[in-house]
């Protein structure tokens, strides 16, 4: 731990010795309970970032914390040499509720999505043709930093100055059927999706977009594989965002929330699509250790018996009612979008200067590219929370002179 220090030699220290790949908030947290954390001089704050859709649960939900607790008691790495119980029982809980099969562990949502465009490419080789290996995926999308996801990742700005990126991707614009028709062919492995872009602006596509690209898929035998790395674990309403639109991917991939915070990434997928990956094809020395699956573990668990999708969903409508007559307000509101506790507020200003106004204020929340503000609290959050949150963000847009 150090010795103790004051804030402004910490964050001396953060410029000084961090590789500089982050423009951090001029604080440093030090704890958090529920929607609420705490910095280093005090302060208090509503956590609507959920540290980016992660701590669905809340900060330290005293499951998440006792599965920690007694995981870090029992057994924490072995590799994947052995088998271990919680890493077996997660995976079969997936499975039971989702349209899965098997379940892949890994420690990221990038590595989640190498898993399955590894998956795709394997099998479409293997099955289809040897030729066939390319992935479409959507503008605006975002699916990690790797070289192989951020090729996949439809936006320039993150893949400047990391060229050559890898070949067999194309990219065709979101909510756009009639593209992805197009750019289907012989060579098409797969077709990668989020089922709402979240980096991207917090995107909800027309309700004929998911089960339009399944039957374009199965027409053109490509993989649909969808990335709900954001959008799992009840953050849109249902545990799994596909379910809005009634349609199953054959490879979905999950991170973020899937252990509140403890790292894990997962990529699920369906028989016999699963297969491709044998023995020795793929692996993570630290996926899915007995650690990190008892904490996804707790925290799928109580996902699913306290009805947290549900939660979210009756909340997040009060939320987006909320936010709806803010715009009535504020004309600098252009558009509310989302679904659940996912929520996007276009703006027709940056949004940077809002995000900081409201840190000042006692609200932390994200943006989702230049011009949309993204709310995301934890799940858990509760409807007079969030009219505390409307209030700050009401005053902050009207000091800002955004009435
Ligand atoms: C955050 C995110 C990723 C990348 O996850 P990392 O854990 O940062 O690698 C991939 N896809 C989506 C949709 C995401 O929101």
């Amino acid at each position: 731990m150090g010795d103790p220090v004051d804030t402004k030699t910490l964050l001396d220290w953060s410029n000084r010795y961090h590789v500089t790949t982050y423009a951090r908030a001029p604080l440093c947290l030090v704890r958090g309970e529920g929607v609420r954390v705490w910095d280093s001089e005090g302060r208090e704050y509503l956590d609507f970032t959920s540290g980016i859709a992660v701590v669905a649960l809340g900060h330290c939900h005293p499951r998440v914390t006792g599965a920690i607790q007694e995981a870090a008691a029992t057994l924490i790495h072995v590799s994947n040499l052995f088998h271990t119980a919680p890493q077996i029982h997660l995976a079969k809980l997936l499975c039971e509720h989702s349209f899965g099969d098997r379940v892949f562990f890994c420690n990221s949502g990038a590595e989640a999505n190498e898993a399955a465009i590894k998956l795709a490419r394997k099998y479409a080789r293997e099955q289809l043709s040897s030729d066939r290996y390319e992935i479409i995926a959507t503008r605006n999308s975002f699916h990690g930093r790797t070289l192989a996801t951020v090729t996949a990742t439809g936006q320039e700005k993150y893949q400047h100055g990391f060229e050559p990126l890898l070949p067999g991707f194309k990219h065709v614009p979101y909510n756009d059927l009639r593209a992805v028709e197009r750019a289907l062919d012989n060579r098409t492995a797969a077709v990668l999706v989020e089922p709402i872009q979240g980096e991207g602006g917090v995107n909800v596509p027309d309700d004929g977009y998911l089960p339009g690209l399944r039957k374009l898929c199965d027409q053109a035998g490509a993989l649909l594989i969808l990335d709900e790395v954001q959008t799992g674990m009840g953050r849109t309403g249902k545990l799994w965002a596909y379910e809005h639109w009634g349609t199953e991917p054959d490879v979905m991939t999950l991170a973020k929330a899937l252990a509140n915070g403890v790292p894990i990434g997962a990529m699920v997928a369906r028989e016999p699509v699963a297969r491709a990956l044998t023995p020795g094809s793929h692996a993570s020395t630290f996926g899915g250790t007995p650690f990190v699956a008892t904490v996804a573990l707790a925290t799928l668990t109580t996902c699913i018996e306290e009805k947290i999708p549900e939660r979210a969903a009756r909340v997040g409508k009060h939320l987006t009612a909320g936010l709806v007559g803010l715009k009535a307000k504020h004309s600098v509101i252009r558009d509310v979008r989302g679904k659940g506790l996912l929520l996007g507020v276009e703006v027709s200003r940056p949004a940077a200067p809002i995000v900081t106004g409201c840190r000042e204020a006692g609200l932390l929340v994200l943006t989702a590219g230049d011009m949309v503000l993204r709310l995301a609290p934890p799940l858990i959050v509760d409807e007079a929370t969030c009219d505390r949150a409307l209030a700050v963000l009401d005053s902050v847009l009207g000091a800002q002179g955004h009435e």
